[in-house]
This record gives C-alpha cells, sequence and structure tokens, in this order.
C-alpha cells in the first residue's frame, strides 16, 4: 500500500510540476509579445483569431452548444476583402492568450469603429452569412460555450471594449495609440502610458447549509440567476 501511496505521490508531483513550468513559459512569452511589437506581429503570422462584432463573439452551433472558430492570418486577411475592410484593421487586434505550443492568440472586433474606413464595409447579417455562424451576447451564449472558450472570450470582450473606450488621452486629448498586443495604449504627446484596468468586484454566497439565496436581472437569459455580486467603489469597505 504505501509503494503504491509513494508512486502515485511522485506522480502527483510531476504533474504539479509540470502545470507550473507550462504555465511560467506561456506566462513568459506572453510577456515578451505584450512588449515586443516586432516579436508580437511575428506570433500573428502563426497565430489564431477570434473574431467580434460590437463586442459579440463570432459563435457557431454545433450539437446544441456554441463554438468559437477560429482564423488564421491569411484566412482574416481574405475575408476582410470580401467584407470591404482594409487589411490595416488587423493592427486592432488584441493578444488573448496562447497555446502550450505557443500558439498566440488574438481577438479583432469587425464592427467598432477603427481608424479604416467602414463606409464600404459589410452589414453584420451578410459578415454573419459569410462567416457560417452569428455575432452572439456573449452572456446568453455563457451556458452553452466550453469553459475555456467562455473565459477566453470574456478576456478579449473586456480588453476590446477598453480599448475601443480609451482612445483618448485624459490630459493632452490627443489620440493614444495601442502596442501591438494590445496591452497598453500611449500617448504620443506626453508619452502617458494607460493600462487596462482591473475593477475589484465582490461575490456572496448566502446559504443556510442546504440552501443558497441566488437573484436574478430582468435582463438574464431565462433560467439564470445568479449568488450576490457587484462592483467595489473606491473607500468601499
Ligand atoms: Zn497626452
Amino acid at each position: 500500500m504505501s509503494v503504491y501511496c509513494g508512486i502515485a505521490c511522485r506522480r502527483k508531483s510531476f504533474w504539479c510540476y509540470r502545470l507550473l513550468s507550462t504555465y511560467v513559459t506561456k506566462t513568459r512569452y506572453l510577456f515578451e509579445l505584450k512588449e515586443d511589437d516586432d516579436a508580437c506581429k511575428q506570433a500573428q503570422q502563426t497565430g489564431a483569431f477570434y473574431l467580434f462584432h460590437t463586442l459579440a463573439p463570432l459563435l457557431q452551433t454545433s450539437a446544441h452548444r456554441y463554438l468559437a472558430p477560429r482564423h488564421s492570418l491569411l484566412e482574416l486577411k481574405g475575408l476582410l476583402g470580401k467584407f470591404g475592410q482594409d487589411a490595416q484593421r488587423i493592427e486592432d487586434s488584441v493578444l488573448i492568450g496562447c497555446s502550450e505550443q505557443h500558439e498566440a492568440w488574438f481577438a479583432l472586433d469587425l464592427g467598432l469603429d477603427s481608424s479604416s474606413s467602414l463606409s464600404a464595409s459589410l452589414q453584420k447579417p451578410e459578415m454573419e452569412a459569410k462567416l457560417k455562424g452569428s455575432f452572439i451576447e456573449l452572456r446568453k451564449a455563457l451556458f452553452h460555450l466550453d469553459v475555456k472558450d467562455a473565459s477566453l472570450l470574456f478576456t478579449a470582450q473586456a480588453l476590446l471594449h477598453w480599448h475601443h473606450t480609451h482612445q483618448f488621452c485624459s490630459r493632452s486629448g490627443q489620440p493614444t495609440k495601442k502596442n501591438t498586443a494590445g496591452s497598453k495604449r500611449v500617448c504620443p504627446s506626453n508619452n502617458i502610458i494607460y493600462y487596462p484596468q482591473v475593477a475589484p468586484v465582490v461575490i456572496t454566497l448566502v446559504s443556510d447549509g442546504t440552501r443558497c439565496l441566488l437573484v436574478r436581472q430582468s435582463s438574464f437569459p431565462k433560467g439564470m440567476y445568479s449568488a450576490l455580486a457587484g462592483f467595489c467603489d473606491i473607500g468601499l469597505s
């Protein structure tokens, strides 16, 4: 028995070490891409792109589940051409993660305003037809997505939204410029660097041991309930 236990413990510590080691190498790689624009552009060549339209991700239906399709850089360039959008639009994409094999993942919103012209761009339903999917509000799709996909898409949505709402310097009013990865924006006139904000939240589960209190907003999809949660205000304790 003790021999089996010893083997099990060694195996467990081996997998813990491997998991930690993978996490560290992935984090280092992502940090490099965030700091080095050339390395990030290089990573786009072999990377995969998730598409959004006005912050709703492109999803495809498969056996009552939603899948988030990914496109290569080459496929994306072809699609942008079909949609009447400039390939320069790829510069608006943001880095959202990478695989264990260091395939970088990016997100691009085809619907939000951009420096490139949208006047010749196709409307959303026409894009959906060409993409064989639909742009679906993320909260409504949440329970039909794989956990890893959901986490990645929420990260992408938050980052795309932050860039969309932080395009000007709050000191000089000049347009800010994102780095290739989208991990920061810089004001060229006074070099102020803006980083995506982290908003602290609290979530609480009220329980009497056998039951718990759940709430819902009228905007929630049918059948969706939540524990009590909310954002923390400054100075709140
Ligand atoms: Zn400025």
